[in-house]
């Protein structure tokens, strides 16, 4: 029986790997499998018991460090665990077929905030591309919209190229929806994974945001300078706004300014921050951070 489950074990890992790959069973398998079924059970009870919120990163203008919007970005303290990342937890909701339940509350919680905000100050959500599959997200994003009353144009979905590998035409389809309503689009994580430049053709998105690794070497790494120099005048020609991501220093949104780039995000602006501090930036003349 141990023998037919470890076997099982190497050829989910191999499977989780790619094609034409083969795996041995290592202890550690085992390991990870229980964890990941931890984590899961935890994620099924987090879901009933409202452990999760939502922090708000400012985005703002280069020109001025004027605040235009906030990225929701959800967070997860666990009794025992204590804070757990999204980056850890979303592949599990993924795989364990939670993310379009959570994927409806986000997008329901970021959307009433918003509509706590000024006018002129929109709210961009996380979309998982699991989220395409079922064909149900216009419908859910429609819901979240009239629910909240929230326009249509101050709702950004970001989207990664994940969107795109599992191509077909429903995802084409459910894109085109979304966009004709209104809502506004971004690619996220650009420059990582395939980056390929058909996705900018296929599908007009207003904005693009250059991924933190190439903006964390900027001021000293002459590649990723050239690579962020590139995508912003690629994206400034096709129409589409560039934001950075990932900006911690001074010295680094100076350059950003200097090449043209539009929109910036990261620590040096604003931390993520729970969405009662973020109308302390709107009193009096606030609004520029930085
Ligand atoms: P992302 O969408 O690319 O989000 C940017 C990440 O960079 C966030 O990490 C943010 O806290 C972090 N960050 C922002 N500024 C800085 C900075 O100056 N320096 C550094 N080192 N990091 C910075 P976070 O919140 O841990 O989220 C990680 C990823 O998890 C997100 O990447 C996104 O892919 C996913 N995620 C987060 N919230 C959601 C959500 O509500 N739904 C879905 N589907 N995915 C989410
Ligand atoms: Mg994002
Ligand atoms: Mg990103």
């Amino acid at each position: 029986d141990e023998l037919a489950k470890n076997a099982d074990l190497a050829l989910y890992c191999a499977k989780q790997e790619g094609k034409g790959q083969y795996r041995f069973f290592e202890g550690e398998m085992d390991r990870r499998m229980r964890d990941w079924h931890e984590m899961e059970h935890d994620l099924r009870e987090a879901m009933a018991q409202k452990q999760f919120v939502l922090h708000y990163q400012p985005i703002v203008e280069l020109d001025g460090n004027r605040i235009v919007g906030f990225e929701a970005l959800i967070r997860w303290t666990h009794p025992r665990r204590g804070s757990v990342s999204p980056a850890e937890f979303i592949p599990v909701a993924e795989e364990a077929g939670l993310i379009n339940e959570l994927g409806v509350w986000i997008l329901d919680t970021a959307c009433t905030m918003a509509t706590a905000w000024p006018e002129d100050i929109s709210v961009a959500v996380n979309i998982s591309p699991l989220q395409f599959n079922s064909g149900s997200l216009p419908g859910i994003v429609a819901a979240a919209l009239a629910r909240s009353g929230l326009k249509a144009d101050r709702l950004t979905l970001e989207i990664t190229e994940g969107v795109f590998l599992n191509d077909t035409d429903q995802t084409m389809a459910v894109l085109d929806t979304i966009k004709a309503s209104g809502v506004h689009f971004a690619m996220d994580d650009f420059g990582t994974g395939y980056s390929s430049l058909s996705y900018l053709r296929r599908f007009p998105f207003q904005r693009i945001k250059i991924d933190q690794s190439f903006v964390r070497g900027i001021n000293d790494d002459p590649e990723s300078l050239a690579i962020i120099r590139a995508v912003t005048t690629l994206c400034r020609d096709l129409g589409m706004a560039t934001t950075a991501e990932g900006v911690e220093s001074a010295a680094q949104a100076d350059v950003l300014r200097h090449l043209g780039c539009g929109l910036a995000q990261g620590y040096h602006f604003g931390r993520p921050m729970p969405g009662d501090d973020t109308f302390a930036l709107f009193a009096g003349h606030r609004r520029r951070l930085a």
